[in-house]
């Protein structure tokens, strides 16, 4: 890395968020994280507090804030189903006045600034693989409206910062990602199935099982990303980011009753409202302007590392959304 700089992280106490921290700490930049903790914890960064490369901020998106950086990667959203339904209103405001407020500083510093988009702005996908230039199948009044429209309002504005006012931006849409330090409550499906398993429970199944998601592992992700912020040539994106090699819930079920050795059988649930049914990234567009970035951790692999995450945590440590939020 040939200049050191000033970034802020939001959300970067999360689980993508903090080995973000972890690798742009180790590279040497003044790192700035800041967090108002609804879905992660200290703990995820404890390790980084005395590092003179690091800091920690208190403080919710959703209000103005004034710092000097040179880049911002805009991570803060609750990302789990539970969690950003939890509170839908606010997960809205999070998206659309967390972009709004981050896009500001990033015009007044003339920072770079990357956006946390999502594979839910494509919705239940009725093209697939999804390429960039699809436009989605979103539900606007449904219990995941309030993520995917956020997410897709929060990508209007980049562009529209980047059009008017000249902002320097990156947008990534985040397929499903995973790895340690994954919040163990969240309700998303891989920490579920392994906290399930490595507890001897049975696995919670929604639906038959036969609907399909792309996992792609937390370190191939980083890598992206980074790439991304740091293009040459100053590609906005959007752009996909994840693993394309597609499992159904079932074999994930499966392959984590297989790796933890648990005796748990597959209990059926039904399938949330709007759950999408295939979900596949194309990966091209990323391929082409990220340097001939693809993931490199399959799945196998990737969740032998995440159980063993799993089994190192003291689950009292951990707790659900904040009430008080
Ligand atoms: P996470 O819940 O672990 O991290 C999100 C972080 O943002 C948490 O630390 C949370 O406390 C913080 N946060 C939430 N609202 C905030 C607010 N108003 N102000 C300040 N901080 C706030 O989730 P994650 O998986 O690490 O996701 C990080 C980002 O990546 C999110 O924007 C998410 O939408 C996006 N993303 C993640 C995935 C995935 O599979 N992990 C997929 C697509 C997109
Ligand atoms: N899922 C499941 N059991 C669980 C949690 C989730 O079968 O205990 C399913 C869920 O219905 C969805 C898929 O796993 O089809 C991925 O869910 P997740 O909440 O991880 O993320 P999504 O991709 O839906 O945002």
């Amino acid at each position: 890395m040939s200049q050191l700089k000033r970034i802020l992280v939001t959300g970067g106490a999360g689980f993508l968020g903090s080995h973000l921290c972890d690798r742009l700490v180790e590279q040497g930049h003044d790192v700035i994280c800041l967090d108002n903790f609804f879905t992660s914890q200290k703990l995820n960064v404890m390790h980084l507090l005395d590092r003179p490369n690091f800091e920690l901020i208190r403080h919710d998106v959703t209000h103005p804030l004034w710092l000097e950086v040179d880049e911002i990667y805009n991570l803060a959203c609750p990302a789990a189903p539970g969690h950003y339904q939890y509170n839908p209103i606010k997960t809205m405001k999070t998206s659309v006045m967390g972009a709004i407020n981050m896009l500001g500083m990033a015009k007044r510093c003339n920072a770079k600034i990357l956006q946390a988009s999502t594979s839910e702005v494509y919705g239940d996908p009725d093209v697939h693989p999804q390429p960039e230039t699809y436009r989605g199948s979103v539900n606007p009044i449904g219990p995941r409206a309030c993520y995917d429209e956020g997410k897709r309002a929060a990508e209007t504005l980049f562009f529209d910062y980047h059009r008017s006012n000249g902002v320097n931006i990156r947008v990534v849409r985040i397929f499903n990602t995973y790895g340690p330090r994954m919040h163990p409550f969240d309700g998303r499906v891989v920490s579920n199935f392994i906290r399930q398993a490595i507890e001897g429970k049975d696995i919670t199944m929604f639906g038959d099982g036969s609907q399909t998601r792309s996992f792609c592992y937390v370190d191939d992700l980083v890598e992206a990303i980074i790439r991304m912020m740091n293009t040459p040539d100053g590609f906005p994106g959007p752009v996909n980011i994840g693993n394309p090699t597609e499992f159904t819930i079932k074999q994930l079920a499966e392959m984590t009753l297989e790796l933890t050795g648990s005796k748990g059988t597959l209990q059926h649930k039904p399938l949330p409202e709007d759950d999408p049914l295939q979900r596949q990234p194309d990966i091209t567009l990323a391929k082409k302007h990220l340097d001939g970035w693809e993931p490199k951790v399959p799945l196998r692999e990737g969740l032998k590392r995440t159980i063993e995450y799993f089994r190192s945590c003291d689950m009292s440590q951990f707790r659900a959304p904040t009430p008080n939020y």
